[in-house]
């Protein structure tokens, strides 16, 4: 039977007993800053490619491990919708993490942060999990972001932040596997401290009245 840990932060297939979690993850932002790329970098060849044609979104699928738990981490990237912001509320149901991606190269992308965020906290679950990252760092000679403002801005979001490249691979895998540790600690956090946040999130998973109570022993 699911726990109420795999009803709130993720599911357990009873088929594929091979994770412990899993997380859904989006990669947002303007059209060209290297979504794509930064999901085909990170997932190589060990991905499971998945086309939803109906509404334009691809996802990829790999499992990693972190603290001792098998996480599946279910990644979806946008078929060009962003370009006319069009993403339906429905791409950001049930995800529990965010790469809010700017081009550094670029400084409109950069602009565009601001919204992206306000469309996270708008459409997603209140505990979802931001990372910005300044993507193309390897173009230093065209930059016109500077990692500070950068840096400023993901503070003032309340986001952490990386660089990355997706070209040079680049802080790629390391910008993933921050995602999900910090995933992990507010899981573990909000479990101890029984956050009314979680249960009463809009768009998050839920509790119901038949579900066991929460393990406080969350080790992720
Ligand atoms: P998306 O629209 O956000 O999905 O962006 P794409 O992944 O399609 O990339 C847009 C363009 O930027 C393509 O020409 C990529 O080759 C290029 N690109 C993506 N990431 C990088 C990077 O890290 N460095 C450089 N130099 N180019 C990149
Ligand atoms: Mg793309």
């Amino acid at each position: 039977m699911a726990s109420a840990t795999d009803a709130r932060y993720g599911q357990k297939e009873s088929s594929d007993q091979n994770f412990d979690y899993m997380f859904k993850i989006l990669i947002i932002g303007n059209s060209s800053v290297g979504k794509t790329s930064f999901l085909f970098r990170y997932a190589d060849d060990s991905f499971t490619p998945a086309f939803v044609s109906t509404v334009g979104i691809d996802f990829k699928v790999k499992t990693i491990y972190r603290q001792d738990k098998r996480i599946k981490l279910q990644i979806w990237d946008t078929a060009g919708q962003e370009r006319y912001r069009t993403i339906t509320t429905a791409y950001y149901r049930g995800a529990m993490g965010f790469i809010l991606m700017y081009d550094i190269t670029n400084e409109e992308s950069f602009n565009a942060v601001q919204d992206w965020s306000t469309q996270i906290k708008t459409y997603s679950w209140d505990n979802a999990q931001v990372l910005l990252v300044g993507n193309k760092c390897d173009m230093e000679d065209e930059r016109v972001v500077s990692s500070e403002r950068g840096r400023q801005l993901a503070d003032h979001l309340g986001f952490e932040f990386f660089e990355a490249s997706a070209k040079d691979n680049i802080n790629v895998k390391q910008t993933f596997e921050r995602l999900v540790d910090v995933i992990c600690e507010k899981m573990s956090e909000s479990l101890a401290t029984a956050d009314p946040a979680v249960t009463g999130a809009k768009q998050g998973p839920q509790l119901s009245d038949q579900q066991a109570p929460p393990h406080q022993d969350c080790a992720c």
